[in-house]
């Protein structure tokens, strides 16, 4: 049976050009990168390299801005958490969109538990914050706005520049999750004025159990793990040398092929949804209409569960996602989709297609192929009517 992967915002293969660069790693440059001697040192050469990539990637201005993690998640809690703790004494409130990936949405109910105020902005039908609503919410006590750069489930990408900007006339802090844009749109910290950066490996032909928190010189954070004098002593912990490898080269090979790979992502995303308006009814394209990355498209299919869809279409062995992969698992409806107005009955029948860079046309006409047919059966079959649901 043909297998196509249309799950890549969950995750991505690693790239043969990435492996390459992590098998010595495992059992020829074992060593512990803190260790003194010749293997340490070894060991050390090859973390360095990867930092002066990943801060060449994003136009960091010193490599010493760049602290690997264990991917975008711990950077993510780091980030919310560790900076609300090191300017609590100026103020104890932050400003987050109410579509963050739940790493930072759940940082935040921490702070709450902890007597930290924190705002949700809304956004509008397109996934975009408001600079009016941002203003608005912005007070003397507001250290921290953090806003994705990239939406994981509709891919909408925010206007990270004048968010950094208005923060900035406040004197707050601007950090961003960017790990779905990594690869799909041109970062440049300096030139976004973005002061905390989380990113991750494992979306860009990486490994999984890799990921980095840019934060700019001189801005404050407090540690989220306490150990060992490793990164400089702000995350103890022995450095993963063979995925921190993997992810410099990721990040290297991701902004280098930046702009074919969305070019070809571009074409397929236009193929896909042409078609698929064409040959299904009753849909809806979710996100906005340009200002988002082409390889993720949302689609809420009327009168169907999107998890019926995602078996049948894993019967014939096309892989996607209902929602982000994190809730796929539970019935809610997704935060974002919510917070986007789609009707919790409409957002129940949502799928969403993530390409990756290997995708080939005969994987997409198949794709096309097999939804077609797995909507026309459970349209037939479904008990949920224009009427009203079961
Ligand atoms: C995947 C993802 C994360 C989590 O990154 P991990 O490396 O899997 O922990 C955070 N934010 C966004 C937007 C993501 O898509």
């Amino acid at each position: 049976m043909r297998k196509v992967y249309l799950d890549n915002a969950s995750t991505t293969y690693v790239s043969s050009e990435v492996l390459a660069e992590m098998l010595p790693c495992f059992n020829t440059i074992y060593g512990n990168s803190s260790s003194l001697h010749g293997f340490g040192r070894e060991a050390s050469a090859i973390v360095d390299r990867a930092r002066d990539r990943v801060a060449h990637a994003i136009n960091a201005q010193k490599s010493n801005e760049i602290y690997f993690t264990s991917g975008g998640t711990e950077a993510d809690n780091w980030a919310i958490k560790g900076i609300a703790h090191a300017y609590a004494n100026k103020g104890k409130h932050i400003i987050v969109s109410s579509i963050e990936h739940h790493a930072v949405l759940d940082s935040c109910k921490q702070l709450e538990k902890e007597g930290f105020e924190v705002t949700y902005l809304p956004v509008d039908k397109h996934g975009l914050v408001n600079i009016a609503d941002l203003l608005h919410a912005i007070k003397k006590t507001t250290t921290l706005v953090s806003i994705m750069t990239v939406n994981n489930e509709i891919g909408t990408i925010q206007n990270i520049k004048a968010i950094a900007k208005t923060a900035h006339e406040y004197g707050i802090i601007f950090h961003t999750d960017a790990v779905q844009a990594i690869g799909a749109v041109k970062i440049d910290v300096q030139d976004m004025e973005i002061d905390a950066m989380s990113m991750s490996a494992h979306k860009i032909y990486g490994p999984k159990g890799a990921g980095a928190l840019y934060l700019k010189n001189g801005v404050r954070i407090e540690n989220l793990f306490s150990g060992g004098n490793q990164e400089r002593a702000k995350r103890g912990g022995t450095t993963n040398v063979p995925a921190i490898a993997g992810f410099g080269k990721a990040i290297e090979i991701a902004v280098r092929d930046l702009s074919i790979n969305q070019q070809k992502l571009k074409t397929v995303r236009e193929y896909f949804i042409t078609k698929v308006k064409e040959r299904i009814h009753y849909i809806q394209v979710n996100g906005h209409p340009h200002q988002k990355i082409n390889g993720t498209v949302n689609i809420s299919f009327d009168m169907i569960e999107g998890e019926s869809i995602l078996m049948l279409l894993d019967l014939e062995g096309v892989a996607v996602s209902t929602a982000s992969a994190c809730t796929s698992n539970s019935l809610e409806p997704s935060h974002v989709l919510r917070a986007i107005g789609v009707p919790d009955e409409i957002a129940q029948g949502s799928i969403r297609f993530s390409f990756g860079k290997n995708i080939s046309k005969s994987d997409v006409d198949y794709t096309i192929d097999v939804l077609e047919k797995a909507v026309a059966k459970l349209r037939g079959i479904s008990p949920i009517t224009k009427a009203g649901r079961k």
